[in-house]
């Protein structure tokens, strides 16, 4: 942190300025702040501290956008996001390593990450011309009933710093197809992938005011965009608490909003489950982007007679695992994105330890072989884990794994929904009839079987309890982004009692 403090104002540094109504503005209030590459902590360039007056030239843009957005056919948006689409594809070198320098992590992650982007650009552009109302039939004579899709106006998305463009995406292609424009606001931690990826729309040819970004702090960019009275809904990742407090804000006037949160998931390994893959999957669940995803593994549930064996195999495994350079094909964990969060981390270890767990592997800061400056935790595992325990609780969002042995299937679905969250879910089991069964049982927005970690621009996304509100991806995800009108048509001039509504 003190190397960031040290080299703010550096006037040799990049500097990313705002993106409003297709121009890069200067933020009015004239402030920059710096960001820093999490591999080496060096800062490397500027970024604009956006305020409220700011955050009002971009709504107003994003309102002045609206008709004209609007007044494209359907198919023509749905080209554009689709020319966004290709251009996606020819820059994913490019913004995957933009990606890497923000939140360092893996370029072999963060370049099928942005072919995903790419089709999630796709999927939305295809179903812009496809929105549909319905025609109600409802037994009245002379009557024509039916619903109109209509946008919500001008949306506000707020984005956190572990997959910022991934995560935008999940939101901005969606939100564009239902004929809403927006105002972004990415992390404050990685606002310069964000600032280049914006670039594309200018060359896809997106009418000026349609995109515009506002980087800068969420108690000053954010909170203002959530108070705004033009904004009609917010769409935020990020954590609980940020979650909570925008919930509190954006209800003063009845906004829309959709929460992505954090998670505590349970990766439930039966005793018939394949072991190996099991084992594969329990690493991928928690050691994968350092821990740093909401839908980890971060509670491994492991069968008792199992348990001695897998947790044997897991620190064979995980201790081989190679820390370092981020961009190395050959790197299996990299740093954490943050300076904050690499001391949240550490702090939770210590915790852990505290509460009598048992560290059988990592334990603290990495700084051997590869580390360079950057802020690294070892892979780190504890066993003797009780569900009370706040390493048990609490998301840590480190590469730490909890691991809490059961007894029988029902005793694992009860610790596995005792957690406020309920991200996801993973079960590793032979058994046709558990997975059906664990299917039902767990409470969260997602269930793996055999499988964790995979996710796409088709299926829905979101979580159970606090681990967020609405759904993203998939067809009926457009539905959020819009509101449905119905109207009435009567073919007959109204001539019935005008005291007493007509059923
Ligand atoms: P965070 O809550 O600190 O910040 C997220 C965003 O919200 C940032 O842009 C921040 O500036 C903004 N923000 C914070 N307070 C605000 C306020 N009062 N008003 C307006 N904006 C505000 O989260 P983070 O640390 O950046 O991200 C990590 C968290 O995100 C983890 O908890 C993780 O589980 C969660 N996450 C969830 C998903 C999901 O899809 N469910 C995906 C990725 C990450």
């Amino acid at each position: 942190m003190s190397r960031v403090l040290e080299a703010a104002g550096s006037a040799s540094l990049p500097e990313f300025d705002l993106y409003i109504d297709g121009r890069r503005e200067k933020p009015i209030g004239g402030a920059y702040f710096p960001t820093d590459n999490p591999y080496t902590g060096e800062v490397w360039a500027q970024i604009a501290r956006g305020t409220s007056a700011d955050v009002d030239l971009a709504v107003a843009a994003a309102r002045r956008a609206l008709p004209v957005w609007n007044g494209l056919k359907p198919s023509e948006r749905g080209r554009l996001l689709t020319k966004m689409a290709d251009l996606v594809e020819a820059n994913v070198e490019r913004l995957a390593g933009a990606e890497v320098r923000d939140n360092g992590k893996l370029f072999a992650e963060m370049l099928p990450q942005m072919r995903l982007v790419a089709d999630w650009f796709r999927y939305y552009g295809g179903m812009a011309d496809k929105i549909e109302g319905t025609v109600i039939p409802t037994g009245k004579p002379d009557m024509l009933t039916f619903t109109r899709q209509e946008p919500l106006g001008v949306v506000g998305l707020i984005t956190p710093w572990n997959s910022p463009l991934l995560l935008l995406t999940h939101k901005l292609p969606t939100a564009l197809a239902a004929g809403n424009t927006v105002v972004i606001k990415p992390s404050e931690f990685t606002s310069s992938s964000t600032l280049v990826f914006v670039e594309l729309f200018e060359q896809a040819g997106f009418p000026p005011g349609v995109v515009n970004v506002v980087s800068g702090y969420g108690h000053e960019a954010g909170a203002a965009l959530v108070a705004h009275p033009d904004i009609a809904k917010i769409a935020m990742t990020g954590s609980e608490a940020g979650g909570r407090k925008i919930n509190e804000a954006a209800a003063c006037d009845f906004k829309h909003v959709a929460l992505e949160l954090g998670g505590k998931s349970p990766n439930i390994v039966f005793a018939d489950a394949d072991f190996e893959a099991a084992v594969v999957g329990a690493i991928a669940g928690i050691f994968a982007a350092s821990g740093q995803t909401c839908i980890a593994g971060s509670r491994l549930l492991l069968q008792r007679s199992i348990h001695d064996r897998f947790v044997e195999r897991l620190v064979e495994i995980a201790g081989q695992a190679r820390i370092g350079d981020p961009m190395l094909a050959t790197t299996h964990v990299g740093p954490v994105a943050t300076s904050p969060q690499f001391d949240k981390v550490l702090q939770y270890i210590e915790i852990a330890k505290g509460e009598g767990a048992t560290c059988v592997l990592g334990g603290g800061a990495y700084t051997g072989e590869g580390a360079q400056g950057g802020r690294f935790v070892a892979p780190t595992i504890f066993t003797g884990v009780n569900n009370q325990m706040r390493i048990a609780r609490e998301e840590v969002f480190g590469p730490v794994l909890s691991i809490i042995p059961f007894d029988t299937e029902e005793e694992a679905y009860e610790i596995a929904n005792d957690t406020p969250y309920g991200l996801a879910a993973g079960v590793w089991t032979s058994d046709m009839g558990r997975m059906i069964r664990a299917s039902e049982r767990l409470q969260a927005g997602t269930v793996w079987v055999n499988t964790y970690r995979v996710g796409g621009v088709s299926t829905p996304f979101g979580g159970y309890k606090h681990s967020g509100l609405g759904r993203e991806g998939g067809i009926a995800a457009i539905k959020e982004w819009q509101q449905t009108k119905t109207v009435w048509i009567c073919g007959k001039p109204d001539t019935n009692h005008p005291f007493v509504m007509r059923h």
